[in-house]
Protein backbone atom coordinates (compact mmCIF):
# COMPACT_ATOMS: atom_id res chain seq x y z
CA UNK A 1 0.00 0.00 0.00
CA UNK A 2 1.33 3.35 -1.03
CA UNK A 3 0.60 5.07 2.24
CA UNK A 4 2.34 2.26 4.23
CA UNK A 5 5.53 2.41 2.02
CA UNK A 6 6.18 6.18 2.62
CA UNK A 7 5.23 5.74 6.39
CA UNK A 8 7.60 3.55 6.50
CA UNK A 9 10.19 5.59 4.44
CA UNK A 10 8.98 8.23 7.25
CA UNK A 11 9.89 6.63 10.60
CA UNK A 12 12.47 4.40 9.19
CA UNK A 13 13.50 2.43 12.06
CA UNK A 14 11.28 2.89 14.40
CA UNK A 15 9.02 1.36 12.21
CA UNK A 16 11.80 -1.85 11.44
CA UNK A 17 10.87 -3.23 15.13
CA UNK A 18 7.53 -3.01 17.49
CA UNK A 19 8.55 0.49 18.70
CA UNK A 20 5.69 2.15 17.05
CA UNK A 21 4.83 5.57 17.82
CA UNK A 22 1.55 7.96 16.95
CA UNK A 23 3.14 10.85 16.78
CA UNK A 24 0.19 12.89 17.25
CA UNK A 25 -0.94 16.46 15.33
CA UNK A 26 -4.39 17.53 14.45
CA UNK A 27 -7.36 15.64 14.18
CA UNK A 28 -8.01 17.93 10.94
CA UNK A 29 -5.13 18.22 8.85
CA UNK A 30 -3.04 15.09 9.91
CA UNK A 31 -0.16 14.18 7.59
CA UNK A 32 -1.30 10.82 5.34
CA UNK A 33 1.94 9.24 6.85
CA UNK A 34 0.88 9.19 10.57
CA UNK A 35 -2.35 8.08 9.53
CA UNK A 36 -0.89 5.63 7.37
CA UNK A 37 0.28 3.74 11.16
CA UNK A 38 -2.50 4.16 12.08
CA UNK A 39 -4.06 2.31 9.73
CA UNK A 40 -1.62 -0.11 9.32
CA UNK A 41 -1.30 -1.18 13.06
CA UNK A 42 -4.65 -0.20 14.17
CA UNK A 43 -5.38 1.73 18.00
CA UNK A 44 -4.55 -1.35 19.55
CA UNK A 45 -0.56 -1.43 18.74
CA UNK A 46 0.03 2.49 19.32
CA UNK A 47 2.21 2.49 22.13
CA UNK A 48 2.98 6.39 22.34
CA UNK A 49 0.83 9.14 21.57
CA UNK A 50 2.10 12.63 21.59
CA UNK A 51 0.65 15.77 22.37
CA UNK A 52 1.64 19.13 20.69
CA UNK A 53 -0.70 20.75 22.55
CA UNK A 54 -4.04 20.40 23.96
CA UNK A 55 -6.57 23.00 21.59
CA UNK A 56 -9.56 20.96 21.32
CA UNK A 57 -8.37 20.69 17.42
CA UNK A 58 -5.45 18.87 18.35
CA UNK A 59 -6.14 16.37 21.67
CA UNK A 60 -9.46 14.18 21.36
CA UNK A 61 -10.22 10.50 21.35
CA UNK A 62 -7.14 9.43 23.44
CA UNK A 63 -9.01 6.65 24.74
CA UNK A 64 -9.79 5.61 21.54
CA UNK A 65 -5.70 4.16 21.99
CA UNK A 66 -5.98 1.81 24.91
CA UNK A 67 -2.77 0.80 25.07
CA UNK A 68 -0.86 3.53 24.30
CA UNK A 69 0.91 6.34 26.90
CA UNK A 70 -0.03 10.07 26.29
CA UNK A 71 2.85 12.34 26.32
CA UNK A 72 2.02 15.76 26.98
CA UNK A 73 3.96 18.80 29.13
CA UNK A 74 3.10 19.66 32.33
CA UNK A 75 2.85 22.79 31.70
CA UNK A 76 0.08 22.29 29.08
CA UNK A 77 -1.75 20.32 31.25
CA UNK A 78 -2.11 22.99 33.88
CA UNK A 79 -2.61 25.83 31.46
CA UNK A 80 -5.67 23.68 29.81
CA UNK A 81 -7.23 22.72 33.19
CA UNK A 82 -7.35 26.61 34.32
CA UNK A 83 -7.10 28.94 31.53
CA UNK A 84 -6.77 32.90 31.87
CA UNK A 85 -9.15 33.30 28.79
CA UNK A 86 -11.55 36.16 29.23
CA UNK A 87 -15.37 35.69 28.63
CA UNK A 88 -15.79 38.31 26.34
CA UNK A 89 -13.09 37.41 23.61
CA UNK A 90 -14.78 36.55 20.35
CA UNK A 91 -12.61 34.21 19.74
CA UNK A 92 -11.87 31.71 21.85
CA UNK A 93 -13.60 33.15 25.09
CA UNK A 94 -13.22 32.05 28.31
CA UNK A 95 -11.62 28.33 27.55
CA UNK A 96 -9.34 29.68 24.88
CA UNK A 97 -9.79 26.64 22.64
CA UNK A 98 -9.25 24.29 25.38
CA UNK A 99 -12.22 21.80 25.97
CA UNK A 100 -13.17 20.92 29.60
CA UNK A 101 -14.23 17.45 28.12
CA UNK A 102 -10.80 16.18 26.95
CA UNK A 103 -9.35 17.97 30.17
CA UNK A 104 -11.24 15.70 32.05
CA UNK A 105 -10.78 12.80 30.35
CA UNK A 106 -7.27 13.03 30.66
CA UNK A 107 -6.79 14.14 34.49
CA UNK A 108 -8.96 11.40 34.74
CA UNK A 109 -9.55 7.84 33.35
CA UNK A 110 -6.41 8.42 31.50
CA UNK A 111 -4.50 9.68 34.08
CA UNK A 112 -2.24 6.73 34.84
CA UNK A 113 -1.66 6.53 31.11
CA UNK A 114 -0.46 10.16 31.25
CA UNK A 115 3.46 10.50 30.98
CA UNK A 116 3.53 14.50 31.87
CA UNK A 117 7.37 15.77 30.83
CA UNK A 118 8.99 18.97 31.46
CA UNK A 119 11.44 20.39 28.73
CA UNK A 120 13.10 18.89 26.29
CA UNK A 121 13.05 15.31 26.39
CA UNK A 122 14.43 12.39 23.99
CA UNK A 123 11.42 9.60 23.91
CA UNK A 124 13.28 7.50 22.12
CA UNK A 125 16.65 7.51 20.33
CA UNK A 126 15.64 10.06 17.06
CA UNK A 127 12.91 11.15 18.90
CA UNK A 128 12.71 14.25 20.34
CA UNK A 129 10.20 16.59 22.52
CA UNK A 130 11.28 20.27 22.45
CA UNK A 131 9.49 22.73 24.59
CA UNK A 132 8.84 26.01 23.01
CA UNK A 133 6.86 27.71 26.42
CA UNK A 134 4.12 31.07 25.90
CA UNK A 135 4.35 30.49 22.24
CA UNK A 136 1.03 29.27 21.08
CA UNK A 137 0.40 27.91 24.10
CA UNK A 138 1.91 27.88 27.39
CA UNK A 139 3.13 24.58 27.16
CA UNK A 140 3.37 23.89 23.69
CA UNK A 141 5.84 21.25 22.52
CA UNK A 142 7.36 20.16 19.22
CA UNK A 143 8.56 16.80 18.20
CA UNK A 144 11.86 16.19 15.92
CA UNK A 145 12.43 12.72 14.54
CA UNK A 146 15.35 11.87 12.71
CA UNK A 147 14.71 10.37 8.87
CA UNK A 148 16.18 9.45 5.91
CA UNK A 149 15.66 13.40 4.45
CA UNK A 150 17.18 14.54 8.21
CA UNK A 151 15.09 15.96 10.68
CA UNK A 152 11.11 16.48 10.25
CA UNK A 153 9.40 18.42 12.60
CA UNK A 154 5.97 17.93 13.92
CA UNK A 155 5.34 22.03 14.99
CA UNK A 156 2.16 21.77 15.80
CA UNK A 157 0.22 25.30 15.75
CA UNK A 158 3.47 27.26 16.16
CA UNK A 159 3.65 27.57 12.42
CA UNK A 160 1.01 27.58 10.35
CA UNK A 161 2.31 27.86 7.14
CA UNK A 162 6.01 27.22 6.05
CA UNK A 163 6.28 30.36 3.76
CA UNK A 164 4.65 32.79 5.76
CA UNK A 165 5.50 31.71 9.33
CA UNK A 166 9.23 30.14 8.73
CA UNK A 167 10.42 31.45 5.39
CA UNK A 168 9.67 35.17 6.10
CA UNK A 169 9.40 34.57 9.83
CA UNK A 170 6.06 36.53 10.24
CA UNK A 171 4.41 34.86 13.29
CA UNK A 172 1.33 33.16 13.22
CA UNK A 173 -1.96 35.32 15.54
CA UNK A 174 -2.31 33.33 18.31
CA UNK A 175 0.61 33.85 20.59
CA UNK A 176 1.17 34.26 24.24
CA UNK A 177 4.78 35.96 24.28
CA UNK A 178 5.94 37.51 20.40
CA UNK A 179 9.11 37.52 21.59
CA UNK A 180 9.40 33.66 22.47
CA UNK A 181 7.32 33.15 19.36
CA UNK A 182 10.04 34.88 17.30
CA UNK A 183 12.56 32.73 19.29
CA UNK A 184 10.51 29.16 18.76
CA UNK A 185 10.26 30.03 15.00
CA UNK A 186 13.86 30.57 14.35
CA UNK A 187 14.79 27.79 15.81
CA UNK A 188 12.64 25.42 14.65
CA UNK A 189 14.19 26.66 11.05
CA UNK A 190 17.60 26.24 12.30
CA UNK A 191 16.95 22.67 12.83
CA UNK A 192 14.32 20.93 11.09
CA UNK A 193 15.12 20.04 7.36
CA UNK A 194 11.40 19.37 7.25
CA UNK A 195 8.83 21.16 8.56
CA UNK A 196 4.72 19.58 9.13
CA UNK A 197 2.57 22.06 10.45
CA UNK A 198 -0.53 21.16 11.35
CA UNK A 199 -3.19 23.13 9.62
CA UNK A 200 -1.20 23.40 6.08
CA UNK A 201 -2.62 21.57 3.56
CA UNK A 202 0.86 21.15 1.79
CA UNK A 203 2.22 18.86 5.02
CA UNK A 204 -0.25 16.17 3.13
CA UNK A 205 2.84 16.26 0.36
CA UNK A 206 5.23 17.59 2.84
CA UNK A 207 5.43 14.53 4.62
CA UNK A 208 5.64 12.09 1.56
CA UNK A 209 9.55 11.17 2.57
CA UNK A 210 11.32 8.67 0.75
ZN1 LIG B 1 -3.69 25.35 18.69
Amino acid sequence: MQAVTQTTNLFGRRLAGSFLYALTVSAVAMPVAIWAVGLAIGPQGLREKILTHLHYDHCGNCAQLPNARIVVQRTELMAAAAPMGPAALAIGGKGLFYDRADVAELVDPLWDRLDLIEGDVEIAPGLDCVLYADTHTPGHQCVYVETEKGAAAIVGDIARKVDLNLEQAIPPAIYYDLEKMRRALADIARRADVVLPTHDWDTMERGRIG
